[in-house]
Parts: C-alpha cells; structure tokens; sequence
C-alpha cells in the first residue's frame, strides 16, 4: 500500500489497536466493528520496548501470524513496531503491510540505521515516531536515514516527550515540534497519537481534537476489548465503543474557505502580531531599565540578586492573575523569564570592565 497517499486521501486517517498484541482472540474481539469506524490501520505491537524489565515485553513472533490474520478478516492492512533487523525481517516475511519505528529506537541512530539497512530494496511503507527527548533534527535524521536506505513511502508520529513527573501529560505534546517538523519536510503525513501522549482515557479525546485543529493528517489510538486487563498500557486504551464515541465528537474545521472569511482571519492576526510586537518593545525598555539598576548595583557594591525582593513582585504579580483572566503558572513563567533575562543583562552591565 502507498501509505501517505492513502493517509491524504482519509484524512483524518485513523489507526487503532491494542498497545500490545495478544491473543488471536484479543484481536479478534478489538478489531471486529473497526471496518464500520473508518479505521484504516489496524496497529499492534509484537516486540514491546518496556521502561523496566518486570513487564510484559511482547507475545513476540508468533503474534505476526495473528495480527496479519486479524486484518486479513476485516479487510484492513496492520502495522506493527520495529526495533532491529530481525523484526524488519520478521515483519515482512509475515505480510505486515506497515513498520514503525517506536520512541525509544528513533533516539538512537545506530538501531536506526540497522532498521534501514535490513530495509534496503523493499518497497514496505514506515512511519516514524519522534524520539523521546524533544530533538527536531534527530527526528529528522531517523526519516532520512530510512529514505536513503531507498524507502520512499515514510511518515511521520507526533507521540510527545519525555517530562519527569509532569502533572498532567505521560509524554508533553511540546506541539511547536511537529509544527518545526512540517514546516521543514511539508510532503510528510503526519499522525498524531494521543494515547502516549496522554498515558490516560480521559484526556484523549481532548488531544485529538487538538491534532485536528493543528491540521495532522490522522490519529493513532490504542484500543482494546478489555482495556482493564490489557498486558500493556492499560491506563490510556479505550474500548472499540469508546474509540466510536470519540470519533463522532470530533470537530473536523475546515481551512480557509472564502476570501472574506480570510481576510476578516488576516485582520485578527495582524492586531495580534502587532500585540506581539509592541510586547516585546515593552520587554526591551524594561531591559534598559534593568541594565540601569545594575549600573546602580554595580557603583554601590549591592549585589545581583535580591531573592527577597523578587519573590515579593512575583506575589504581587499573583494577585493580579484572576482580574487579567492569566494563569498563575503562566505568569510564574513569564515573570521567571523576564527575571532570568534582567539577570543576564545586569550581570552583563557589572561585569563590564569600564
Ligand atoms: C507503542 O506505540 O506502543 C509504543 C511503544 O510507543 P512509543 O514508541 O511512542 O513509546
Ligand atoms: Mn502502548
């Protein structure tokens, strides 16, 4: 199958199954209403990169058969994650229409580089996961290693990144890096795959909407009969009928339809981009005053940093949050950056030799 082409065609283009495969039973019971879903790619993984060794890490081999049988019956092509040569091997021998390259092997340019090796002159269709860590160009670098090995149907999972103990996220979307990532390679299709972003149910259907809105090309969503006593990720799968309901709330917006709507859209930028501007002008004559305090600083011997005096502005700031309709955390944020940057230039101004 042309993957990308098929992925244009359907968009949203969407990909479900178990996180990991299990029996052909399992399968069989996921996958069977999937045709009536619009699903067009039936996902699960037979090796399985676990975070520690205690886990379940794959029905392995055999699992191919069942997987390729599972889609064969439904009649739609399955993917499943590759991680060596012998998966690659595996994989194709068995009639598995799609690899893709998981988190954890995109991070690495060796096992990368293997995968694309064991590729060289077959005509299968990859997609690549960006790594864990939020590095644009290693993600890069593992879709050129795969199209130099002469594969020239490959795409593109956005499936967050790593973040110790993030309040909300398993994986943050960091979405700016998809965005980099289209602007760079615009020919790529690109997926979305809100279940290991989100590492939980309830969220899932939010993240999706977004990658809708953020104009991906389809979803990947892992799905399960029985999704309490799955062997992996038990958290973030969701029933066949849950994947349905999800689906039908989702909003699909059109780009830009009529050069009147256009235009008023263009009008609203503008005055953003010109809100934007004259921030950053603010920002700038708050950096010459900062400049001057240090200058004071410096002729008085008081030293830089006065934590005292900073955490009484930042309580301060709080208080204003609720009557600007901000955000504590986003204020936090953008004070702690103002902070570092006045920090930057008035150690900038001391450290001057005249
Ligand atoms: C998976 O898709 O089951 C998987 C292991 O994902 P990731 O590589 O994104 O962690
Ligand atoms: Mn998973």
């Amino acid at each position: 199958m042309n993957l990308r082409e098929s992925i244009l065609q359907h968009r949203p283009f969407l990909i479900a199954g178990p996180c990991s495969v299990e029996s052909p039973e399992q399968l069989r019971k996921t996958v069977e209403t999937f045709p009536s879903l619009g699903i067009k790619l039936i996902r699960g993984g037979i090796w399985k990169p676990r975070t520690r060794p205690d886990s379940f890490e794959g029905i392995g081999t055999q699992g191919l058969e069942w997987l390729v049988d599972a889609g064969k019956a439904v009649g739609i092509p399955v993917t499943t994650e590759v991680a060596n040569r012998q998966h690659v091997e595996e994989a194709m021998r068995a009639g598995v229409d799609v690899l893709w390259i998981g988190a954890r092997t995109t991070v690495n340019p060796f096992a990368v580089q293997e995968i694309a090796d064991a590729l060289q002159g077959s005509s299968v269709s990859v997609m690549v996961k960006n790594p864990v860590n939020p590095d644009l160009e290693l993600w890069l670098g593992a879709i050129e290693r795969i199209e130099n090995a002469g594969i020239k149907d490959v795409s593109a999972i956005h499936r967050g990144f790593s973040f110790y103990k993030h309040p909300v996220y398993r994986n943050v979307p960091n979405w700016e890096l998809p965005i980099a990532l289209r602007e760079r390679r615009p020919d790529l299709a690109m997926i979305c795959d809100p279940s290991h972003i989100t590492g939980k149910r309830s969220l899932i259907a939010e993240v999706s909407q977004q990658a809708m809105d953020l104009n991906f090309d389809g979803l990947m969503i892992e799905s399960h009969f029985d999704p309490d006593n799955a062997c992996s990720d038990a958290a973030q799968q969701i029933t066949p009928k849950d994947l349905q309901f999800i689906l039908s709330e989702l909003v699909l917006r059109s780009k830009i339809v009529s050069p009147q709507i256009a235009l008023q859209l263009e009008e609203i930028r503008t005055r953003i981009s010109s809100l934007d501007e004259a921030l950053l002008g603010i920002i700038a004559e708050r950096m010459v005053l900062s400049r001057e305090v240090g200058q004071f600083k410096k002729e008085n011997h008081i030293m830089i940093l006065q934590q005292e005096h900073w955490w009484k502005i930042i309580r301060q700031k709080l208080e204003c949050a609720e009557t600007l309709d901000l955000s504590p955390a986003f204020i936090r944020q953008i004070m702690d950056a103002i902070h570092q940057e006045s920090i930057r230039h008035q150690l900038d101004v001391v450290n001057k030799t005249k």
